[in-house]
């Protein structure tokens, strides 16, 4: 596969973070020779990944997943006992330099929290005390490949489910046959492996389970719009899935359905690669994730083009998720008249949920679409379930009144402002919805790129007022601003990060109205009503010279 150098510079990168955790100013100096670039260029593309860093990151690095489900799940006790047990602080290194612990938003396990990365292999379902054996064994010398879990693969179908085994809305032919008409060569094929969302696993249990249906989902299309290369653009979180997807590529290039003359198709040559992203939830962003991949900032696009005609390389580009090449394998498959006769009219077929929160039975769903709320609810053993988030922060929150509503394209999913990854987070009465919407803000605020001013200081600005209302200081004039400064980011942000990003704040103020009034000030003395005197003197140490 011929390309430019600079789509190298993440895989340099990597090796570098890897074997020394972390990048010095040599290796910048050095890659900047080597890819003609200026050194401030390659600390551009550095900075710009949570997963790369300029500072010594422990013989073994720890990446804590905090995100909300991780936090009803016990991520307190957890964070306290790694701490004691390692002797680092979160965002330091121990003074031996053995263990460095880092905080980070969802790693794709919400079905099996709380859960970390060691070295970037997965841990699920920690308490303290497989915390303190864990640590206790790599103190011995362990290698964290050889004591980690392999995450469960939690499955289950609706009572009428097709058990066809992981569809999705009947794929839309645009990008496909945009792609085909264009004359410009080569052209490429990219499967977004990027699941950022926090409460989405559904592409992580694809690649662990049908790691071949996607090779072929991806072998198909570079059939259809003639392409030779395909690249899957795999996140850092899911490192440990790389070795078994290269494996698969390389199973199928053995019995020649990749590779020269593809299933001996004459003239059909096709070849896939794995590239890693490095920790960026931006990088799902379609144009943003062509940056990535060459080796850039992943920044999004000014959007002049569709990637379908100027894409990866300013080449003609088809980027699809994981659940779409594997639905485009088994339609195939099965036939298109099999599959339209699933689901309800108007909206056929089923659709992959990530269900995970305050139920018993977490998991991937795989269900006919037309079910209602209810009957997932009933399935997945919710427990006592008040607000549930659909699909992500950035996408609708819906109350348990609205249990009734079908998930279908014809209602819960039909939102052109929100794209359905298929999480349903579930939270019950006694969660705190001004400490979940703070969550989400967090995260996009440490998600943002920073490039457009709405996104990058609304993000901000909405955080402060929330922790307001939090400490029970704000007044109606602070709902008012939240809602407007969430509309402004909506309608004035570069890309869907921003845009999408205070989409569960506007729906969880109308929807919870008189929670949120509950939560304000009533008497306006602007007295701090929880104040965190032991927080706030932490925060003074922390910073004091
Ligand atoms: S909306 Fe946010 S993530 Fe998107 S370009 Fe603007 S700052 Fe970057």
């Amino acid at each position: 596969m011929k390309e430019l150098l600079q789509t190298q510079m993440m895989n340099h990168l990597w090796e570098i973070q890897l074997k020394g955790g972390y990048i010095n100013d040599e290796d910048v100096k050095r890659l900047a020779h080597q890819f003609n670039l200026s050194e401030t260029e390659v600390e551009g593309v550095v900075s710009f990944y949570h997963f790369f860093h300029r500072k010594p990151t422990g013989k073994y690095t720890i990446y804590l997943n905090n995100s909300i489900v991780a936090d009803i799940k016990g991520f307190s006790r957890i964070k306290e006992t790694l701490e004691r047990e390692t002797g680092a602080v979160f965002g330091s290194v121990d003074r031996t330099g053995t263990f460095g612990l880092f905080l980070t938003p969802c790693i794709g396990l919400s079905d099996q929290e709380p859960s970390a990365l060691i070295n970037f292999y997965p841990f699920t379902n920690l308490n303290a005390i497989k915390i303190k054996d864990i640590i206790a064994s790599l103190k011995k010398g362990a290698d964290p490949a050889a004591i980690c879990d392999t995450p469960a693969v939690n499955i289950r179908y609706s009572p009428q489910g097709s058990k066809s085994f992981f569809f999705k809305e009947f794929i839309d032919g645009k990008k496909w046959d945009a792609a085909k008409s264009q004359p410009s060569l080569p052209k490429y094929v990219i499967c977004n492996a990027d699941e950022g969302e926090p409460g989405t696993f559904k592409d992580r249990v694809l690649m662990q389970t049908q790691a071949k249906s996607l090779i072929e989902g991806m072998l198909i299309c570079g059939y259809t719009i003639g392409s030779e290369y395909g690249i899957i653009y795999l996140r850092g979180e899911y490192r440990w899935l790389k070795s078994k997807l290269e494996d698969a590529i390389q199973e199928y290039r053995n019995s020649g359905l990749l590779g020269r003359e593809c299933g001996g198709i004459k003239g059909f040559n096709f070849d896939i690669r794995v590239q890693m992203g490095a920790g960026s939830y931006v990088c799902g962003e379609e144009t943003a994730l062509l940056e990535s991949l060459e080796g850039k900032r992943g920044e999004p696009r000014t959007k002049w083009f569709f990637p379908v005609e100027k894409g990866y390389l300013q080449q003609p580009t088809v980027i699809n998720n994981v659940e779409t090449f594997c639905a485009a394998a088994r339609i195939i498959e099965m036939g298109t008249e099999e599959y339209l006769s699933l689901g309800i009219p108007g909206s056929p077929g089923v659709k992959l949920l990530s269900v995970s929160g305050d139920c018993k039975i977490p998991g991937i769903y795989e269900i006919e679409l037309g079910m209602t709320v209810a009957e997932l609810l009933e399935l997945c053993e919710a427990e006592d379930p008040y607000y549930i988030q659909v699909s992500g922060p950035s996408g609708e929150c819906i109350s348990i009144k609205e249990k009734y509503r079908r998930i279908s394209m014809l209602d819960l999913l039909a939102r052109k402002d929100i794209r359905c990854g298929g999480a349903f987070m579930i939270f019950n009465k006694q969660r705190d919805l001004v400490k979940v919407l703070l969550n989400f803000t967090e995260f996009f605020k440490s998600e943002s790129c920073g490039i457009c001013t709405p996104c990058r200081a609304g993000n901000f600005i909405i955080q402060r007022k929330l922790e307001r209302l939090d400490n029970g200081l704000a007044n109606e004039k602070d709902l008012e601003e939240l809602k407007n400064w969430g509309m402004i980011m909506k309608n004035t942000s570069r890309c869907g990060l921003g845009k999408t990003a205070t989409n569960s704040l506007i729906y969880a103020m109308d929807k919870f109205h008189s929670y949120f009034s509950s939560k304000l000030d009533k008497e306006f003395n602007g007295l701090n009503l929880k104040f965190d005197i032991e927080a706030a003197t932490k925060e003074y140490e922390k910073y004091k010279i």
